[in-house]
């Protein structure tokens, strides 16, 4: 019944950690949730109250495939604004999510025999889209020792006259990484005289807490021509729920291809989310952006402190995002292994690092309240004791 190309697709491996912690739940058990991949707080009143105008003004019927010119506009305004980038509208294209975004990226550049270059850890879409369009995944493994980055020399080995794209995540799903603007450089020389695309996503750029945050578009202008910039409003401004997700690239015919691809597939995005997303990307938002930022400063600084407290656990302090990718190694090395036991015997959630390429660590969203963070470490903590 089913076609073959759908066996390319892996069910990601949290799904065993999420329906177990549901199962638990279910039972009525104290389950403390630890692997959300999304912002506690609530969408901004101000994004909220452009969506109410648009449906009572009438914002309500098809769009352009493309995205709506306000839309489009406020896009390339804030990549001026904000990440020093000038594209013009037809080099932008609004998708469903940047997750929507990344599909529509690989579907319209990537086929059989293309290697896609991706560091790991990764973000876990990644390397299932790359080959449910054919293409090969050529892994760049990093640890913790490097700061979960890669080096132009990693990049330079990894290169061959297959190299399609490389993917670059900053700040990282799941480390918190974040590349500086000399980093970005480095790796962009490597690639200098290539014709190798760079899928850039920037979905957690507005969540830095050191440092400062770098486009990879906008390191050199070979750099700009070759990246295709990614980014939404999940994660900036907490509108998971609202789908809305861009790409912005030099090469007009990608946009071109993409809008083709879309316009025989999901057509315009959700009308009244484009409305919203204007005054989440003009500024509109940006005090309620500062307010979560903070919050999650106060949460990672915490949190770190906790779990580098853990005899046998270790962690570094992320830059960005809301992850900690904690090394486990001195306890265990089967991450789904020790996930699943620390669920069941204790109540709490975390994602294996497995599942991101990395053995060896879990995941731990700290996009819930701090009460609960530190509960769950204090439990975390009891099951590696009880592990030695
Ligand atoms: N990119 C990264 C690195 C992510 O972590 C996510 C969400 O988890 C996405 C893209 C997709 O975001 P969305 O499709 O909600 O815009």
């Amino acid at each position: 019944m089913l076609a073959k190309r759908i066996d390319k697709l892996s069910e990601s491996i949290t799904i065993a950690i999420t329906a177990l912690a549901q199962e638990l739940k279910a039972e009525g058990k104290d389950i403390l949730s630890f692997s959300a991949g999304e912002p506690d707080f609530d969408t901004p009143r101000v994004i909220k109250d452009a969506a109410i105008d648009a449906i009572n003004n009438g914002f309500t019927k098809y769009t352009a495939v493309d995205g709506i010119p306000a839309i489009k506009e406020a896009v390339a305004a804030k990549l001026k604004r904000d990440n020093g980038l000038t594209y013009e509208p037809n080099q932008i294209i609004i998708n469903n999510g940047a997750k929507h975004s990344l599909f529509n990226l690989f579907s319209v550049t990537i086929e059989k025999g293309d290697e896609v270059i991706i560091p790991a850890p990764y973000w876990v879409t990644y390397p299932e889209l790359v080959k449910y369009f054919d293409g090969t995944v050529v892994e760049i493994q990093t640890s913790d020792a490097t700061a979960f980055k890669i080096t132009p020399e990693q990049l330079k080995k990894a290169l061959t006259p297959n190299t399609k794209m490389l993917i670059l995540t900053t700040p990282s799903n799941p480390t918190g990484a974040v590349y500086s603007k000399e980093e970005l450089t480095a790796l962009a020389k490597v690639l200098e005289g290539t014709d190798v695309l760079v899928a850039s996503d920037e979905m957690y750029e507005k969540l830095i807490y050191d440092g400062d945050f770098t486009s990879a578009a906008a390191v050199s202008e070979d750099m700009f021509k070759r990246t295709i910039t990614i980014n939404g409003l999940s994660k900036s401004v907490a509108m998971t729920g609202w789908r809305f997700g861009y790409m912005a690239s030099h090469h007009t015919e990608i946009i071109k291809a993409t809008k083709k691809l879309q316009s025989q597939s999901t057509s315009n995005i959700n009308t009244m989310t484009q409305y919203a997303a204007i005054a989440g990307l003009d500024g509109s938002a940006d005090e309620d952006i500062e307010m979560m930022r903070k919050e999650f400063i106060k949460r990672r600084d915490e949190a770190v402190e906790l779990f580098n407290k853990i005899d046998g656990l270790s962690v570094l302090k992320p830059d960005g995002a809301f992850y900690l990718f904690v090394n486990i190694q001195e306890v265990s090395n089967d991450s789904l292994g020790f996930a699943k036991e620390l669920l069941a015997s204790k109540g709490v959630a975390v994602v294996p690092g497995v599942g991101f390429g990395s053995e060896g660590y879990f995941r731990f969203s700290f996009a819930t309240g701090i009460a609960t963070i530190r509960e769950g470490i204090k439990r975390i903590d009891e099951f590696v004791q009880e592990l030695k």
